[in-house]
């Protein structure tokens, strides 16, 4: 069986690595907000050339945490709407309703997933405050369009890079084309810890000084609380792994664009559509996400043939039933889009071997 994702093999690579920190991890005897948390901020930021980066738990709570922090400081406010893609993984809208802010999807365009910007000024309102661009699957939106519709509107700008670690365009990394960003170490991102972890960047020194504060129960000073804060801190052990990790991001992320640049190339069937891609660093292939009319055929087949794919993802969020105020709303792209798609295999721990097999299946499929 070829697996999706081995997370076992990607992180045995750094297996001596991980054991001499954990040994100086239990020698050094400090479990929380420590060295290797600093210095992954420092590490991560310099990476996305912010100039902050604040560790948090999970990628879901980097960006409610920005919208709590603008809510704290006067920039966004109760009831306020946030343009998101109607087609994005739904930690993203879950993240605007925890803050109590209006989320109010937008299409994405049917060849690259992301947000379709000619969508988004139709879906403004006064009350609109702020846009969600979500990097999906690992490719950049269309930054420059966006950030230009949120000068004319006024409108802050935050990024979910949580796919998308690296993905780089006219030198500027993920993370670093808005107001703030939040990132995601879930173990299967691109730079993943081994649990949870997450972090924002931003260039906002006001903002930062919040956010710090407010990961750590409002509070700078031990038992001093300034603001009504949350737990929602980087762990120092995992900030210990990321920070191993993140030296290997860039080889991770160019051995992804050209293995997605071997499938580009050499799988050639009339009922596959094959992601757009131009050849740049815009994309960092967090997934290889395919399309066919006929999905479940094609998952059945090559599963039959001991490759294992997965759907990312196979109900949108407007038809959750955990948002079912929505349930009747109509979104056509993005439902075209969650019949069709299959991701397969696309990381460092498929071999080359395993690959051309891959590509061999793919063109003899025929159902
Ligand atoms: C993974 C992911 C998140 C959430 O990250 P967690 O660390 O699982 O909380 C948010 N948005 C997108 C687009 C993601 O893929």
């Amino acid at each position: 069986m070829i697996h999706f994702l081995s997370l076992k093999k990607i992180n045995q690579s750094f297996e001596i690595a991980f054991q001499d920190k954990m040994k100086q991890f239990l020698e050094g005897g400090l479990y929380i907000l420590g060295n290797e948390v600093k210095q992954f901020e420092a590490n991560f930021a310099t990476y996305c050339g912010t100039k902050h980066c604040i560790g948090v738990g999970n990628g879901l709570d980097a960006l409610v945490l920005i919208f709590k922090a603008y809510i704290h400081l006067g920039k966004l406010q109760k009831g306020d709407e946030v343009i998101v893609p109607a087609n994005t993984y739904i930690a993203s809208i879950i993240a605007v309703l925890q803050a109590d802010l209006v989320p109010v999807l937008v299409e994405p365009k049917l060849d690259s997933y992301t947000i379709n910007p000619d969508e988004i000024e139709d879906k403004i309102t006064s009350k609109t405050k702020a846009i969600l661009p979500v990097h999906l699957y690992g490719q950049l939106c269309e930054m420059k369009a966006i950030n230009e519709i949120a000068k004319k509107h006024n409108l802050l700008v935050i990024e979910d890079a949580a796919q998308a670690h690296g993905a780089e365009w006219n030198g500027i990394k993920a993370g670093n084309f808005g107001d703030a960003a939040g990132f995601s170490f879930y173990p299967g991102k691109n730079l993943g810890a081994l649990g949870d972890a997450g972090a924002i960047t931003t260039n906002d020194d006001e903002l930062a000084e919040v956010l710090f504060s407010l990961r750590n129960y409002g509070s700078k000073v031990k038992y001093e609380n300034e603001i009504l804060g949350v737990n929602s801190r980087l762990d120092e052990l995992q900030a210990a792994f990321l920070n191993i990790k993140l030296k290997q991001l860039d080889s991770e992320n160019d051995f992804r664009r050209n293995l997605a640049k071997r499938y580009l190339s050499e799988i050639k069937n009339d009922k596959l559509i094959l992601p757009t891609y131009d050849f740049f660093k815009n994309h960092v292939f967090h997934l290889f996400v395919i399309r066919t009319s006929n999905r479940l055929g094609l998952q059945h087949f090559l599963k039959d043939n001991g490759i294992e794919t997965m759907i990312h993802y196979p109900i949108p969020p407007h038809k959750q039933k955990a948002l079912s105020d929505w349930n009747n709303l109509s979104f056509q792209i993005t439902e075209k889009i969650h019949d069709e798609v299959l991701s397969i295999p696309l990381n460092s721990s498929v071999s080359k071997t395993e690959v051309d097999y891959i590509i061999f299946k793919l063109n003899s499929y025929n159902e």
